[in-house]
C-alpha cells in the first residue's frame, strides 16, 4: 500500500513571541520542529507499513530549510520525501496551500497510486485545520477527520475511530482516502541508527512551481483570499481575588458562594428552599 504524509515544518511555537511595534511573529533564532500533529501522522504511516506492506511518501510544502525536516522524518522509517519549495508559492493561504499540495499528491497518484494520505489535525503556527480537508475534497477522496485510532483497514477500505465533542465515532471510508490525526493515536518511536545513517545521507527532491501543471492565479498571494489584518497576544491573566479565611472559614466559603452565583458559575436548583418548582 502507498502512503502519504504531508508534513510541515512549523516554528516551535513554545518559543515564539510576538513583536509588539510590528505585531508580527518573531520567529528569529526560533528552532523549527515537524508540527506535532504530522509526525503522529508520519508514525501511523509507517506502522501501517509495517503491518500490511508498502510504502512511505512524504510531501512538505516550505523554503529550503524544510529538508530539515524531511530528513529528520526520514530517520523515522519513511522511503521518499518531496519537497515543494518555489517563491511562486511564498504567502499561500491555506486554500492555496491545500491546492499546491494536492497537485503534488495527484502527480504522485499517477506514477505510485496512493491509498492514504495523511494529515496532521492542524499545524501548530496556523492552527486553521483547513488544509487536509481541502486536499481531500480537491482529490475526491473521502475524508476522515481526528482520528484518534485506526482500527482496520484492508484493500478497498479503512475504518477509524474519531474524536468528537460527545465521545467517539467509528467511521469507515473506502480507498484511496484521507485521514487528519490526533495526537493520541499513537505513541512516537525513536530513530533506529540504521535510519538514521540513511537519513543523513537523503537528499530530499525539490519540486518547483515549473515541475508541475500549476495555475498561477491559485498559489501564492495572488491565489490567497485571506488576508491577516492583526496579530495580537491575548490579555495576560489579572492577578484574581483572594478569599482569607483564617479567620472565617464560613464566613469565606458563603462569600464565595455568592461570587460564584453572582457570575452564574453555580445556580441554585428551582427545587431547593426558597426556589420556585
Ligand atoms: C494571507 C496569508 C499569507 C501567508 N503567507 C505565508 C507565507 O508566506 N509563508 C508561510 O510559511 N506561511 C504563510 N501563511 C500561513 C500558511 O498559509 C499556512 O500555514 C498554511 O496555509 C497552512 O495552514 P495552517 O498552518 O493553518 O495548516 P492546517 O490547515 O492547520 O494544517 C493541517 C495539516 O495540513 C498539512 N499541512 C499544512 N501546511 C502544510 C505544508 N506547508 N506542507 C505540508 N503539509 C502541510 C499538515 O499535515 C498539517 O498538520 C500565510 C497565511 C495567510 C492567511
Amino acid at each position: 500500500m502507498h502512503f502519504v504524509v504531508c508534513l510541515k515544518q512549523v516554528p516551535d511555537t513554545s518559543e515564539v513571541r510576538i513583536d509588539p511595534n510590528t505585531n508580527t511573529l518573531m520567529r528569529e533564532g526560533v528552532p523549527s520542529i515537524i508540527n506535532p500533529y504530522d509526525a503522529h501522522a508520519l508514525e501511523e504511516a509507517i506502522r501501517l507499513k509495517e503491518k500490511v506492506g508498502g510504502k512511505v511518501t512524504i510531501i512538505s510544502m516550505g523554503p529550503p530549510q524544510a529538508k530539515e525536516a524531511l530528513k529528520k522524518a526520514m530517520s523515522f522509517g519513511a522511503d521518499r520525501a518531496i519537497l515543494l519549495s518555489d517563491r511562486a508559492f511564498a504567502g499561500s493561504d491555506s486554500l492555496a496551500t491545500a491546492y499546491i499540495l494536492t497537485v503534488a499528491i495527484q502527480k504522485v497518484h499517477e506514477s505510485e497510486p496512493i491509498d492514504i494520505v495523511f494529515t496532521g489535525k492542524e499545524a501548530i503556527d496556523g492552527d486553521t485545520a483547513q488544509t487536509g480537508p481541502g486536499i481531500a475534497q480537491r482529490l475526491g477522496f473521502p475524508q476522515l477527520t481526528y482520528a484518534i485510532k485506526i482500527r482496520n483497514i484492508d484493500d478497498v477500505s479503512v475504518t477509524v475511530e474519531r474524536k468528537t465533542e460527545g465521545g467517539r465515532e467509528v467511521a469507515k471510508a473506502q480507498l484511496p482516502a484521507l485521514i487528519t490525526v490526533e495526537k493520541e493515536l499513537n505513541e512516537l518511536r525513536y530513530a533506529t541508527l540504521p535510519n538514521m545513517m540513511k537519513a543523513a545521507a537523503y537528499e530530499p527532491e525539490v519540486w518547483q512551481a515549473k515541475s508541475l501543471p500549476y495555475d498561477s492565479s491559485h498559489m501564492g498571494l495572488k491565489g490567497s483570499p485571506t488576508s491577516v489584518s492583526r496579530i495580537f497576544p491575548p490579555p495576560g491573566r489579572t492577578g484574581g481575588e483572594q478569599l482569607d479565611a483564617t479567620n472565617d472559614p464560613k464566613g469565606a466559603v458563603a462569600n464565595l458562594v455568592e461570587k460564584l452565583f453572582q457570575q452564574n458559575i453555580i445556580m441554585q436548583h428551582p427545587l431547593a428552599k426558597g426556589g420556585e418548582a
